[in-house]
């Protein structure tokens, strides 16, 4: 691709280096709204979250003392469905963040074309440091607070960083507890046990995985042998490491918030994820040499999967990625200006809304389980799943060669276009 492609592909949006996700979320609504010749109107209503609310909330610790939390739940857009999306616990996260990331699941959500609007929600704190018993406390908390948004036909929260099937359960049986009866769609990615769904664990890394074969084999490089780097070792990284494996790729490299292991030969994927499991790092496992995350981003490989948190690949280092393939594991890990850099370079790129999408996928799949309270096998989620991301892979990869535009701005060509589709039929209310 040449600049002026580039350029045009853009149309000629102003790019600033930023790492606030909000408004590299609203840099890249702009890239498709000029695309897409939107309404300004429309544009200026996708802008915007529908609606959000800050939560500052008492829990008491297990020293005696009572702490003041500060939560957070945005959605922003319900136009095509009640809204979806994950609730992340964190140190550094803040309503920008939060922001940004309910619009991406608005996005993600029409991308895959499921009816769902986008939300997410999130929580300052660090749960590395708190007992299961504070954690519990803060859930049902935070829970009880944002319990005037959420619910089965309006908003569905899942698992994001640093939350999991066990606080799925403590917001269900909350939720639960103040209406009278269990409402198991309140929540997805739930434990199997209280009406989760068979391979909603396994499934943003399994969809990675099939999202890679299909950029592989447009790339013409085969999977089996084709050397594979992750960043994260969470329920994405790890998970997507495990398919990688499965499909015959040689995983070089991974890591996770405390650093990585690199073996150009290829790491024992089983191993590390026993021993991740077993000792809560990755450092104790010898299969491999010692990496920081920063040498591993620039690892030469076949494909790239950052599947940690927000601004990895940035200005200061896109100039040095060597990946022939990267697929967005996390939610927004490129900045826009980076995103021009490996455009330019020839760095294939398949963006967050697309390549991670496999969770919303199957949570939508549980939602519907619930609902109906009549569950499948693990088989049918599992071939479901494949054949919507592969179906919303092509729509997009078809998009961006016909009208020669990166794969991101493909994506949102399709899904902007979608919600902004169903609010103009629907109408600006009253
Ligand atoms: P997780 O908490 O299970 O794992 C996060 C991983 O990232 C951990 O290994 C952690 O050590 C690592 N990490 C944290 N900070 C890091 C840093 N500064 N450098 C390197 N590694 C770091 O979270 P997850 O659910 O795997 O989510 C990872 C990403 O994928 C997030 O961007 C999330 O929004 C996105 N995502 C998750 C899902 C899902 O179903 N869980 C779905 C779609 C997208």
């Amino acid at each position: 691709m040449t600049v002026s492609t580039l350029e045009r592909s853009h149309r000629r949006v102003a790019v600033r280096e930023s790492t606030n996700p909000y408004e590299n979320a609203l840099h890249q609504l702009e890239i498709a709204a000029r695309h897409l010749e939107l309404d300004p109107g429309m544009h200026e209503i996708l802008k915007y979250p529908q609606r959000e609310i800050t939560v500052h909330f008492p829990v008491k610790l297990d020293n005696g003392t009572t702490r003041i939390f500060t939560g957070y739940r945005v959605q922003h857009n319900l136009a095509r469905g009640p809204s979806k999306g994950g609730i992340r616990y964190s140190p550094k996260t803040d309503l920008d963040e939060v922001r940004a990331l309910a619009m991406w699941m608005t996005w993600k959500s029409a991308i895959v074309n499921i009816p769902f609007g986008g939300a997410k929600g999130g929580v300052l704190c660090d749960p590395k440091v708190m007992s299961m018993g504070e954690l519990e406390r803060l859930t049902r908390r935070y829970a009880t607070e944002i319990s005037i948004l959420i619910g089965p036909e309006t908003d569905i929260p899942a698992p994001d960083v640093n939350t999991n099937p066990q606080v799925m359960a403590w917001i269900m049986d909350t939720y639960s507890m103040h209406r009278g009866s269990t409402v198991p769609a309140v929540v997805t990615g739930k434990p199997v046990s209280i009406g989760g769904s068979e391979g909603r664990v396994e499934a943003t890394g399994r969809g990675i995985a099939i999202i890679a074969s299909e950029a592989a084999n447009q790339m013409g490089i085969p999977m089996a042998g084709a050397s594979v780097v992750i960043q994260g070792f969470g329920n994405v990284g790890s998970i997507a490491a495990r398919s990688f494996y499965e499909r015959g790729a040689k995983v070089i490299a991974v890591s996770d918030a405390i650093g990585g292991l690199w073996n150009p030969n290829g790491l024992d994927i089983p191993a590390l994820l026993e021993c991740s499991h077993r000792d809560g790092t990755l450092t104790t496992h010898k299969g491999g040499e010692p990496i920081t995350n920063e040498e591993l981003l620039e690892l030469p490989c076949d494909i790239l999967v950052p599947a940690a948190i927000e601004n990895q690949i940035t200005t200061a280092n896109a100039h040095r990625i060597q990946a022939r393939i990267i697929i967005e594991g996390a939610n927004g890990p490129t900045t826009p200006a980076a995103d021009r850099i490996l455009y330019d370079r020839g760095i294939f790129l398949v963006p967050d809304v697309l390549a991670n999408a496999g969770g919303v996928v199957v949570s939508y799949f549980e939602w519907v389980q619930d609902l109906q309270s009549f569950f499948w096998e693990e088989a049918e989620v599992n071939k479901r799943m494949e054949q919507m991301m592969v179906r919303a892979y092509k729509s997009v990869a078809d998009i961006a060669l016909r009208k020669e535009l990166d794969m991101r701005t493909a994506a949102y060509m399709i899904g902007v276009k979608r919600v902004a589709d169903a609010a103009t039929t629907r109408g600006i209310y009253p």
